[in-house]
C-alpha cells in the first residue's frame, strides 16, 4: 500500500502545478479521495499518508468503511446517486453530499439531519451538458433548487458539482467546467453565498482547476484501477458513476 503514499504525493503535485499554471491561490484546491470499491486497507494507507477527505458512492459500502475508520478528523463525502428511501443514512453518516439534484431529496435530508450534527454541506449536481439519462438537475432548474435548499434548515448550500462526459482533448475537457463555473458565478451574483465547485477527476483535474474547481474528486490516480466489486458483499444500491 506504500504505492498509495507515492501516488498521493503525485496527485498533490499535479494539483499544486495546476494551481500555479492557472493563477489559482496555492492550496486552494482540496483533494477528495474517491475510494469506492477500494479495500479498507487502501483508505487506511491514504489516511496514514495524511489524506482526510474521502468520497464514497454506495451507502452500504461507506458504512463498513466508516466503522473501520472511525477517526473524527475524516470528512466523508457522498458522491453517488441518492435515492429518496436512503436519505436517512446519508443525512446521518456524511459531512457532505455532492449529488443533490431534487427538492424532494433536499427536504428529506433537512428533516433527517440530526440536530446533534453540524448542518449538512450540499453541492447541487448539475447535468451541465444536458445529456440524456444523466443524473443532475438541468442548468435552467438550478436556481429554483438552490432557492429551495437555501431555505431549508440543517442544510448548508455550498456549491455545484458536475460529472461531464469524458473527453481527452484539454479544450473539450474545459468547456463543461467553464459552463458550471458560469452558473456558479450567476448564482453568487444573485446572492447565494456559494464557495465550492466540485469538478475534475483523475483524467481532467487540470482542466477543472483551470476553470475554478476547488474540490477535485480523484480515484484511479490515487488508488489504481478499481476492483469490479466492492471489497465484500453488498449490492450497490446507488447508481455507479457515469
Ligand atoms: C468514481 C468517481 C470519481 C473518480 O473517478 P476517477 O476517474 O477514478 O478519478 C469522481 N467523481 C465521481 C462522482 C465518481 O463516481
Amino acid at each position: 500500500m506504500s504505492d498509495i503514499t507515492a501516488r498521493l504525493a503525485e496527485v498533490e503535485a499535479r494539483i499544486r502545478r495546476a494551481e500555479a499554471e492557472y493563477g489559482r491561490t496555492p492550496h486552494s484546491v482540496r483533494l477528495l479521495a474517491v475510494s469506492k470499491r477500494q479495500p479498507i486497507a487502501a483508505l487506511r494507507a491514504a489516511y496514514d499518508a495524511g489524506q482526510r477527505d474521502f468520497g464514497e458512492n454506495y451507502l452500504q459500502e461507506a458504512e463498513r468503511k466508516q466503522a473501520a475508520l472511525p477517526e473524527a478528523n475524516i470528512t466523508w463525502h457522498l458522491i453517488g446517486a441518492l435515492q429518496s428511501n436512503k436519505t436517512r443514512e446519508a443525512a446521518t453518516r456524511f459531512h457532505w453530499i455532492h449529488t443533490l439534484d431534487r427538492s424532494k431529496i433536499a427536504r428529506r435530508l433537512a428533516e433527517q439531519r440530526p440536530e446533534s450534527l453540524e448542518p449538512l454541506n450540499i453541492c447541487l449536481q448539475v447535468n451541465i451538458s444536458a445529456e440524456p439519462q444523466k443524473a443532475g438537475c438541468l442548468p435552467e432548474a438550478v436556481h429554483e433548487l438552490a432557492d429551495c435548499v437555501a431555505q431549508l434548515p440543517r442544510l448548508r448550500l455550498r456549491g455545484l458539482m458536475a460529472l461531464p462526459a469524458p473527453a481527452t482533448d484539454p479544450v473539450a475537457q474545459r468547456r463543461p467546467f467553464a459552463l458550471l463555473r458560469e452558473l456558479f458565478d450567476e448564482l453568487r451574483r444573485s446572492g447565494f453565498p456559494l464557495d465550492t465547485l466540485s469538478m475534475g477527476m483523475s483524467a481532467d483535474l487540470e482542466a477543472a482547476i483551470a476553470e475554478g474547481a476547488n474540490i477535485v474528486r480523484v480515484g484511479t490516480a490515487l488508488f489504481g484501477p478499481r476492483p469490479n466489486h466492492p471489497p465484500s458483499q453488498g449490492t450497490p444500491q446507488t447508481q455507479e458513476e457515469a
